[in-house]
């Protein structure tokens, strides 16, 4: 099976999100990582992995949503909650909200400590932030850069310091040579995909509204990229996401 690392999903997904969930199954997509950003939606996500099989959780808040104290939603309750398997998605984004950058910075460090105490892996989100990432995420830390999209130089940091890396629908677009490119360097057994659903639908979905199914495609190329068949690829990221998640524990 391929397990979508990074996706959001809540009750309101379009769609409905019992529905998604049965094409993902149908499409060998066995397990879903639901990655939360605005924190209210923890707990929709929560539900949604405590009713279905082999949904998980990583609990987060997303540098847009620099008002929220991450100590009132990151609890020792909900991160020692067997569905949460990680930290996430947290981090930097200068591209939308430059001007934020040091409540954004003190956010980011207040969850990697949470994390870290709770020996959890983190789930990144950088754009446009490369050199206060690569200060700030010292391989004290271990998880994964989400949708990754940075450059070489970045990757090159974070693989020196163990991070994974999660190959997102971006790879599959026309323009992103560049980011293949990277992918083809990254080690084997760095690499992890995900949809970030609902957003970036790969070729051929480009523009419609992205779900977990749809990982296949962002696989299929990489598959390429790696000169993999299909099979050896599904094989490789089940073990990378096992050993990046200790915590998920999927069910066959
Ligand atoms: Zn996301």
């Amino acid at each position: 099976m391929f397990i979508d690392t990074h996706c959001h999903l809540t009750d309101e997904y379009e769609g409905g999100v019992d529905d998604v969930i049965k094409r993902a199954n149908n499409a060998n997509i066995g397990a879903i990582i639901c990655a939360t950003a605005d924190p209210n939606d923890i707990k929709p996500a929560l539900n949604i992995a405590k009713n279905h099989k082999n949904i998980f959780v990583t609990t987060g808040i997303h540098p847009d949503y620099i008002n929220y104290n991450p100590n009132e939603y990151l609890t020792d309750e909900i991160l020692n909650n067997p569905l949460v398997i990680g930290v996430g998605e947290i981090g930097l984004d200068y591209h939308y909200n430059p001007q934020t950058r040091t409540q954004q910075i003190e956010l980011f460090e207040k969850q990697l400590n949470i994390a870290y105490k709770h020996n959890l892996p983190v789930a990144i989100h950088t754009r446009e932030a490369e050199e206060d990432t690569a200060n700030i995420l010292t391989d004290k830390y271990n998880g994964v850069m989400h949708c990754f999209t940075s450059s070489w130089n970045l990757a090159k940091t974070m693989l020196d310091r163990g991070f994974y890396f999660s190959a997102s629908g971006i790879l599959t677009f026309k323009n992103s040579e560049s980011i293949r490119e990277t992918f083809a360097k990254i080690p084997n057994d760095r690499i992890v995909i995900e949809t970030d659903a609902p957003y970036c639908a790969p070729i051929p979905y480009r523009g419609k509204t992205c779900e977990p199914a749809m990982v296949i495609e962002t696989a299929k190329v990489l598959a390429q990229i790696k000169n993999l068949q299909i099979e050896d690829l599904e094989t490789i990221l089940f073990e990378n996401t096992q050993r990046l998640y200790s915590k998920c524990h999927v069910k066959l």
